[in-house]
């Protein structure tokens, strides 16, 4: 006979199926909205079991009404953020989100203690006695409020530092990476005491460590660093979900956390690879050290250009690669590139786009952008994929990039983002840098390719200048 239940755990099946088939599709431009139509499918499906679920186990009136309540509330903040939010400020909405996650896990395991743990002879604690599951009980509940509670406080100072709330600079405690390391030892070692005797003020201790280990580790990790911490608590959050669905016995939670968990841990390692940064030391915290205040030092004078002299040189050029940044989305300029992009083609003149990882604010950011204002996809290139070929490019456009096109990084080994790959722009024949000023970008390190010989500085507004070129080459 098929039951709620058992119809509950079909729809589980294929909601993880569609959660697999989404992630799938997110990993490429062509089939990012089918991927996504396969996310909001799996999640309607996931959430429609769940609340027949809730149903059928016989949740008190006032329980379902709670239910829907918190839903409807959700889901108007959800909508209501979803529509403002600009793309500029995606990863702090993200980091804001994952706080929300690890929230929730340490709600759901003191949930867990206070029903199961502190209450040993109550109907949950008999029903765990029964299938032999109490002991790991008490180890899903603590893993799960430690887990829940690094990536809430976490999330919340990425949040503060993302939104430029808080600077971006690390704080740097001394012997920091053993404070790390202790807090983890001490973990260990209150599980295995909690798992043999769970009393309150042991889960007291590990919510409060854990929510002073998450803070570090985030204020520890400074300027240029940050996408990988915004994937990591992307993992941290997947974790902390799936130790909610061990708890609340819920195996699409366990699914989809892990899902999260091990494709942010992937994202990360893929991140850390495209920085040249180690992987083990981001987990251990201790990463970021080496991006303190910039290094300053006279890089000479710098050559302003104008709008009429780099219609100019685009005219006369037969190869263009354009390089965006962070500036782009800021000014939203996509459109106007986009634009500028179909006029140089007209004339003849082959043009791509080189895209950094880190570019922007955002994993894929500018792809993002770049897809919205209907680029081509073919000419949207990685950094892999362009990098040899600017030696033979004749006009590169750097428009709002800076971190990502800095020379310093290949070529001053004290430089505090030394060893980051970086775009080789400079190696092209002209490179025109679009932004306002002589400022440095979120890395805080000066840039010396602003003072270049074959480098012309156009002042201003992204979107104001690349109208202004558009308007010049017409
Ligand atoms: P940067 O932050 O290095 O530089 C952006 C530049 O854009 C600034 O120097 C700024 O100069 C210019 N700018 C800002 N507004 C405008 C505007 N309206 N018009 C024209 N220019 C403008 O950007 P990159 O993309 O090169 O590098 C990304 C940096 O962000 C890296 O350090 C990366 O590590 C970090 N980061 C990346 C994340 C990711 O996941 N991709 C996440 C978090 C951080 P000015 O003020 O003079 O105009």
């Amino acid at each position: 006979m098929i039951t709620v239940a058992s119809a509950a755990s079909a729809a589980y099946i294929v909601a993880a199926l569609l959660f697999i088939l989404a992630l799938d599709g997110l990993s490429r431009h062509e089939t990012a909205k089918v991927g996504n139509t396969f996310g909001i499918a799996g999640m309607t499906l996931a959430l429609a079991a769940t609340i027949a679920l809730a149903i059928d186990r016989d949740i008190e009136g006032s329980g379902l009404g709670l239910l829907v309540v918190a839903m409807i509330i959700g889901a108007a903040i959800g909508l209501w953020r979803a529509r403002v939010v600009e793309m500029t400020g995606m990863p702090e909405l993200i980091a804001a989100l994952h706080s929300f996650v690890g929230l929730a896990a340490v709600l759901v395991g003191w949930n867990g203690y206070l029903e199961v743990e502190n209450d040993p002879h109550g109907a949950e604690a008999a029903h765990l006695n029964a299938l032999s599951t109490l002991g790991i009980h008490h180890a899903e509940v603590f893993i799960g409020v430690f887990v829940g509670a690094v990536t809430f406080t976490g999330s919340i100072i990425a949040f503060l530092k993302l939104s430029a709330r808080m600077k971006s600079k690390p704080l740097v405690l001394p012997g920091k990476n053993l404070l790390n390391l202790g807090t983890l030892v001490v973990f260990v070692g209150l599980t295995v005491w909690f798992v043999i005797q769970p009393q309150l003020w042991l889960l007291v201790v590990v919510t409060l460590l854990a929510l002073a280990l998450g803070l570090h580790l985030v204020a520890s990790i400074g300027g240029g660093d940050m996408p990988v911490v915004v994937s990591m608590l992307n993992s941290y959050s997947g974790w902390a979900a799936a130790a909610s669905g061990f708890l609340l016995e819920n195996d699409l939670l366990i699914v989809t956390g892990a899902l999260v968990g091990s494709s942010g841990a992937y994202l990360s390692y893929i991140m850390c690879q495209a920085m040249n940064r180690s992987f083990l030391s981001v987990i251990a915290g201790g990463f970021g050290i080496e991006a303190g205040p910039s290094a300053g030092g006279d890089l000479g004078s710098h050559r302003e250009t104008s709008v009429a002299e780099v219609a100019e040189l685009l005219s006369a050029a037969s190869s263009v690669v354009i390089a965006p940044g962070y500036g782009m989305a800021v000014a939203q300029a996509q459109y106007g590139v986009a634009d500028l992009t179909k006029v140089l083609r007209d004339k003849g003149i082959q043009v791509r786009f080189a895209i950094h990882p880190v570019a922007g604010r955002l994993p894929g950011h500018m792809n993002v952008l770049l897809a919205e204002a209907k680029v081509p996809y073919d000419i949207v290139l990685e950094m892999d994929e362009v990098n040899d070929d600017f030696a033979a490019t004749d006009v590169v456009l750097v428009i709002g990039a800076n971190d990502t096109v800095n020379p310093a990084a290949a070529e001053d080994p004290s430089s505090p983002i030394a060893g980051m790959p970086v775009l080789r722009v400079w190696e092209a024949t002209d490179v025109v840098v679009l932004k306002r000023s002589m400022a440095s970008g979120y890395a805080g390190v000066p840039n010396p390719l602003f003072h270049r010989d074959n480098t012309g500085m156009l002042f201003g507004d992204a979107k104001d200048q690349v109208t202004a070129i558009i308007a010049g080459l017409r």
